[in-house]
């Protein structure tokens, strides 16, 4: 197939020249009517640009889809990050990876693949206040949008009200809800609040429903050991709980310092120096 330049095309007067704003206006308006509306609105200054750079007409086409398919992609993890609650700013390369060294920099870029996502399965990161549970969490979700995943992000005290006042509802129309039905739910905060146990059968129910069909993503300051406590101290639930979410679970045990505290210790000295002591203090009990 014979490949024209744009000016030649212009020349020979098969596309319409560039100064024929009318015809670029009825072009744009065309683009419009199959919903590529970036497309026509950089139609203008794509056609300049391509007479002065004298691409071919495969070249125009070929940029202009590009554009295109960008905005679009840029616009649909723009809206999911909407929709899926989660805080925005949190990523894996304005992770300090320096500071916490027991967080692995490979296992992090490894579940930044998202074949966790892919094959269900959940991520459970522990630790004390601080040391970064909740940034590498949106990090990961983040990357999970952009990976073409739904999430939906809770803090954990804030989603009971929700599962409390759906506490009637059928599972057929539970399943419908994001909390439900989303790829990647994040939990955030878990073991802040004791649940009761009414709760932590709402909790249960969730969890149980999730198991093998989604992935869910918690940040906890408890331990393993504390969990039947959290949820209503019931040791039973507890064990049917975690046995379905540390099932072939990814257990991220962040043990550091609070990188909230970073200032603190930059005025007290290094942190090889650094009064841990004040630090724990203001840290209080984990
Ligand atoms: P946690 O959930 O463990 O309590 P966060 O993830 O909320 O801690 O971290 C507290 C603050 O410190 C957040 O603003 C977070 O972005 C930042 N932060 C924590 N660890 C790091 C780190 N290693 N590098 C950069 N920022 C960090
Ligand atoms: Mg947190």
């Amino acid at each position: 197939m014979k490949i024209y330049s744009t000016r030649k095309l212009f020349v020979e007067g098969i596309l319409p020249k560039p100064s024929a704003t009318q015809d670029i206006g009825a072009l744009a308006e065309r683009l419009k009517a199959l919903r590529l509306w970036f497309a026509a609105e950089q139609l203008a200054e794509l056609v300049t640009r391509s007479v002065k750079e004298c691409w071919n007409s495969a070249q125009f086409l070929d940029e202009l889809v590009r554009l295109e398919i960008e905005r679009q992609e840029e616009r649909r993890v723009t809206q999911a990050i909407r929709i899926s609650h989660l805080p925005v700013g949190p990523t894996i390369s304005n992770f300090d990876f320096a500071y916490q060294p027991s967080v692995s920099r490979s296992r992090i870029e490894s579940l930044a693949t998202c074949q966790w996502i892919r094959d269900n399965q959940c991520i459970l990161l522990q630790g004390p206040p601080g040391v970064g549970k909740t940034h590498l969490t949106i990090a990961l979700a983040t990357r999970a949008i952009q990976n073409g995943f739904s999430v939906a992000f809770y803090r954990v005290d804030e989603w009971m009200h929700q599962l409390r006042a759906d506490a009637m509802l059928e599972l057929s129309q539970l399943k419908h809800r994001k909390y439900m039905s989303s790829n990647l739910v994040v939990l955030d905060e878990f073991g802040y609040q004791l649940m009761n146990r009414e709760e932590a059968n709402l909790f249960f129910r969730v969890i149980n429903y999730r198991y093998g069909k989604g992935s869910i993503a918690i940040t906890t300051n408890k331990g393993i050991t504390a969990w039947p406590e959290v949820l209503g101290g019931d040791e039973v639930l507890a064990g049917a709980v975690l046995d379905r979410i540390l099932h072939s679970a990814t257990v991220l045990n962040i043990q550091g310092r609070s990188y909230r505290l970073k200032d603190l210790e930059t005025t007290l000295g290094s942190p090889q120096t650094a009064n841990h002591s004040s630090a724990e203090a203001l840290t209080g009990p984990v």
